[in-house]
């Protein structure tokens, strides 16, 4: 996304706080004319990692977790001053990749190793290969986890990889990538700097794979693009998730989540809850305890003491959410909490009530602090009214167990929570279904979208 916050000259990409207006720093821009021979480099180091198992290269990475947790302060507070989130928060997405690296590189190794498979009179063994050189393209919301959920598996599996983040983080992308080049020979791993002009350049590259995350009007134009080259994708895209809240439900549990997870990150999270259908009977009990809960959240900038909630990455995010607002409220929704104005990148957390599937806000993906509720009768107007999007990353149901297990059966999603949160057991993928996803990443199945498979069979 190009926006008029991202100022930048013709050699240097400038960052700024999006809390304060000011320059945390710049990159040097990668000229679009540079980019070929930066993914050319990556393919001079294919061989000599190839070389390498996938446990030895795991092994060479572990390091810079250690690295990532020693710096967790620094490097969390540069998230955070660009970014925009709680400067705990920051800290905290440092520390989660870092103190995790090391064991995620062996579940990797360990999912990518060769498998073999016996019949009377054949012996095959299935290989999972890097593709070649991969291209990861990055979003902003989580500068750091987003990279390192496409890196780490990128690399292990036996792929060099190019990296464009995102233009609204760049420090803290190019703060990762260096922590890990130090443990890696030459070439394995470059980033590039720079708006879209790049993303493009590097798409329609000689490479051979591409791990996207980021909207969905991108994601079509590198499928589109990768389309010329028959590249494989990994495409993590937008979503609308819903949340519904059946008779039977812990109401407290409900409203602490539905308000935590609209207005974490300041609603900029792909599975934000960005809809909430609630059954009548319930409604009113449930409207108190969800006021109550977005009441505790505190805005400010991301070093202010007991802040819960940042400012908007940038001005066209915010301007894209009031936008949404007004319409909603102009189609009949009732602000039932918020809305207040607030100076620079600032949106106050806001309720709203009686949304309708005519309004922009319960269709097109907000990224944004905003709680949309709408009544329902019963759980099949539920589902119905979930399920009536275009895109599908995750969803939640609360309500008595065995029902809530029933209906979030039937929901489109990629990701199901029933009583809980959407994240799954350790190994589970990340998947989206719909137009929010293609392939997916995480747990073995995850990383093994990463690969080429080979299967090589003899007689035995
Ligand atoms: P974006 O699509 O604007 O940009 C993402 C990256 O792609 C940036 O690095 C950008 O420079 C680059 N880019 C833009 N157009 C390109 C093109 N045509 N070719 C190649 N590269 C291009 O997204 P954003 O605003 O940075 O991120 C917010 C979006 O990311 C939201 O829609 C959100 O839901 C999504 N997201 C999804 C997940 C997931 O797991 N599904 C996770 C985080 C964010």
């Amino acid at each position: 996304m190009t926006t008029m916050d991202t100022k930048s000259d013709t050699t240097t990409l400038s960052s700024y706080n999006p809390s304060t207006g000011e320059e945390v720093g710049r990159v040097p821009i990668t000229p679009v004319s540079q980019i070929d021979s930066v993914i050319a480099k990556a393919r001079a180091a294919l061989p000599g990692w190839q070389a390498l198992s996938a446990q030895e290269r795991a092994d060479m990475l572990k390091g810079a977790g250690e690295a990532l947790v020693a710096r967790a302060e620094e490097l969390g507070e540069l998230l955070s001053r660009e970014q925009g989130k709680p400067i705990p928060e920051g800290i905290g997405e440092v520390q989660g990749c870092g103190s995790r690296l090391a064991e995620e590189a062996d579940e990797i190794a360990k999912a990518v190793a060769p498998e073999v498979l016996k019949d009377e009179g054949v012996e095959s063994t299935i290989y999972y290969d890097g593709y070649g050189v991969c291209a990861a393209i990055t979003p902003w919301n989580f500068p750091i986890l987003m990279p390192h959920w496409m890196i780490l598996p990128a690399l292990v599996a036996g792929n060099t990889v190019v990296c464009k983040p995102s233009e609204q983080t760049p420090l803290i992308a190019d703060a990762y990538v260096k922590v890990l080049q130090a443990f890696l020979p030459d070439g394995v791993l470059q980033i590039v700097h720079g708006e879209d002009a790049q993303g493009k350049a590097l798409v329609a590259g000689d490479v051979d794979m591409i791990a996207f995350t980021g909207s969905k009007n991108a994601g079509q134009h590198i499928m589109a693009s990768a389309a010329k080259g028959l590249k494989r994708l990994i495409l993590e895209l937008g979503s609308k998730d819903p949340m519904i809240v059946l008779e039977g439900a812990d109401l407290e549990t409900a409203a602490a989540f539905g308000a935590r997870n609209a207005l974490r990150n300041c609603g900029q999270v792909c599975v934000s809850t960005e809809r909430i259908y609630v059954q009548e009977s319930i409604k009113s009990e449930f409207m108190d305890k969800l006021i109550e809960k977005v009441q505790e959240f505190k805005v400010g900038d991301c070093a202010m003491e007991g802040a819960t909630m940042g400012p908007m990455v940038m001005r066209a995010q915010k301007d894209h959410v009031l936008k949404q607002i007004d319409d909603a409220l102009s189609k009949g929704a009732t602000k039932v909490h918020g809305g207040e104005p607030m100076d620079g990148n600032f949106v106050a957390p806001t309720v709203l009530d009686g949304c309708t599937h005519d309004m922009d806000i319960m269709t097109v993906e907000t990224f944004g602090p905003v709680v949309c509720v709408a009544g329902v009768k019963d759980d099949a107007e539920a589902v119905e009214k979930a399920n009536d999007t275009e895109y599908g990353l995750g969803a939640v149901v609360f309500g008595e167990d065995t029902k809530a297990r029933e209906v979030g059966r039937k929901l489109t999603a990629g990701m199901v929570g029933v009583n809980r949160s959407l994240g799954g057991a350790s190994g589970s993928p990340w998947v989206g279904a719909r137009n929010s996803g293609y392939s997916y990443h995480s747990g073995p199945m995850g990383h093994r979208q990463f690969c080429q498979v080979r299967v090589v069979s003899t007689n035995n």
